[in-house]
């Protein structure tokens, strides 16, 4: 067992918290198992209906998409418990990257799409990760048609002091990059992940 980041490998089948932060506050927190973890991806599975505790402001609302940095002082750490509704998910990130891939299955496992979720490099704490998003998503079909998601979020990021200007380009190059991964058909894009389920180590 090597450590990277001060922390230990896991074991397939260790159950792990995976942490959603912005500015370094605990947003969401979410149960995953951990698939694989080899020197060249983290491969976490979210399964349905698995425990999640997320922040939510005191009058209950749900919070804007974009939180402009000085709200985050007046949110009080209020968390409410509940279950992940949206299905199965694969998490794949590549050691390093700018950005994970989910596999989104439905909760009769239908393959449904890949998420690219644009990221800072994940951060490996005791007992699980900490992940910190970076606003611009891409939706990437099973007929290998993508779209954009949330780049108005990357924009209004910027205005708001959330992300610096460079900051933003490089998301976008590193989309960019995805893009092409994409549309070349490369891995994790080739197909051959959809076929996985709980308890299978996932193709290379
Ligand atoms: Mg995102």
């Amino acid at each position: 067992m090597t450590g990277r980041n001060g922390t230990a490998r896991w074991a397939p089948g260790t159950v792990i918290a995976y942490r959603s932060m912005a500015m370094g506050r605990l947003m969401a927190e979410v149960e995953v198992t951990v698939v694989r973890d080899d020197p060249d991806v983290l491969a976490l599975y979210r399964p349905y209906l698995t425990p999640l505790r997320r922040l939510v402001p005191s009058n209950g609302a749900s919070l804007p998409r974009v939180l402009r940095p000085d709200a985050f002082a007046a949110l009080p750490d209020r968390y409410e418990s509940e279950r992940w509704p949206y299905g199965h998910a694969l998490l794949l990130t590549p050691v390093g990257a700018e950005y994970s891939v989910y596999l989104n299955w439905s909760p009769g496992w239908t393959f449904e799409r890949w998420y690219v979720n644009f990221e800072r490099p994940l951060v490996r704490v005791d007992g699980g990760v900490e992940v910190t998003d970076e606003f611009l998503d891409l939706i990437v079909h099973p007929d290998g048609e993508w779209e954009w998601k949330d780049e108005d979020e990357l924009d209004e990021a910027v205005a708001v002091g959330r992300l610096d200007a460079v900051r933003a380009d490089r998301v976008r190059a590193t989309a960019r990059r995805v893009v092409g991964d994409v549309e070349a058909r490369r891995w994790p894009f080739d197909g051959s992940w959809a076929e996985w389920r709980p308890g299978q180590a996932p193709d290379s």
